[in-house]
């Protein structure tokens, strides 16, 4: 069965780039949230089997999204998306139960890699 993604970036064009990405190697994408609030949200709606985060979003960055998550389904599956310079967000993201991080700009060797890792 094609495992479920839901991808969360405040950037359109991010987002289109990863969804192609994983559609192309088959991947389903679930949904795409563009802020923190809207992944817990559709967290909930879609359980998805794994969840790109990217750190930087407006309303709700994607470390707290991250731990919302988490506190409401501890096993949640997270990978955060990080821009260069963003060490101690990814740290502190690990701290808080994330499974693994990619950095920008995407190679989408390294995104697979990285899913396949979680999921399969
Ligand atoms: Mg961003």
């Amino acid at each position: 069965m094609a495992k479920n993604i839901l991808i969360c970036d405040d950037a359109a064009f991010m987002r289109m780039m990863i969804k192609d990405i994983l559609t192309k190697n088959g991947y389903t994408v679930a949904g795409e949230a563009e802020n923190g609030a809207k992944a817990v949200e559709k967290y909930g709606e879609l359980s998805p089997d794994l969840v790109l985060m990217d750190i930087t979003m407006p309303e709700m960055d994607g470390i707290e999204a991250l731990k919302k998550i988490r506190a409401n389904d501890p096993k949640a599956t997270i990978i955060m998306c990080s821009a260069m310079g963003q060490q101690a967000m990814v740290i502190e993201a690990i701290q808080s139960g994330a499974k693994d991080f990619i950095v920008k700009p995407f190679q989408a060797d390294r995104v697979l890699e990285a899913v396949k890792k979680q999921i399969g």
